[in-house]
C-alpha cells in the first residue's frame, strides 16, 4: 500500500530492527515507547484497521494472537502485559495499518486514558 509507513517497515523500505519477523508478521519497537517494553506487531498484509478485518483474515488474526503471547514470553513479560488495538478516531488511531501494541514491564493502570 503506497504511503503507508507500516507497509514500508514490513517491506524493509524503511530500515527497522525487527524484534521478530516471519512471512506473515513483523514486530518492532515503538518509536515513542509508553512503557519500558512497547512493541508493535503488524500483519505484513495491509489492513487499515480492526474494522477492515474480514473473514478472509480469520487465520491470520488467530496466528497473531498466538504469536503475541509467544513474543510476550520472549520479551520477559511474565508478570503481565497489555495488548492494545486503537481503532478509529476516538481511540486516536494514528497509523492506518492494523497494529497490536504490546506494553509491559510497568504497572498499567485501568481504566486507560
Ligand atoms: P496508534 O496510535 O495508531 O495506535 O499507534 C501508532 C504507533 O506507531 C504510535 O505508538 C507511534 O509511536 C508508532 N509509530 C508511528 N510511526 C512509527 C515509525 O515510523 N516507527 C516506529 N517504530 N513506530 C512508529
Ligand atoms: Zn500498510
Amino acid at each position: 500500500m503506497a504511503d503507508c509507513i507500516f507497509c514500508a517497515i514490513a517491506g524493509h523500505d524503511i530500515p527497522t530492527e525487527a524484534v521478530y519477523e516471519d512471512d506473515k508478521i513483523i514486530c518492532f519497537h515503538d518509536l515513542e515507547p509508553q512503557a519500558p517494553v512497547h512493541v508493535l506487531v503488524i500483519p505484513k498484509k495491509h489492513i487499515s484497521s480492526l474494522d477492515a478485518v474480514t473473514e478472509e483474515d480469520r487465520e491470520l488474526m488467530g496466528y497473531i494472537m498466538f504469536k503475541i503471547h509467544e513474543l510476550a514470553a520472549d520479551l520477559g513479560l511474565e508478570n503481565g502485559y497489555r495488548v492494545v488495538i486503537n481503532n478509529g478516531e476516538d481511540a486516536f488511531q494514528t497509523v492506518k495499518h492494523l497494529h497490536f501494541h504490546i506494553l509491559g514491564k510497568r504497572k498499567l493502570t485501568w481504566p486507560p486514558g
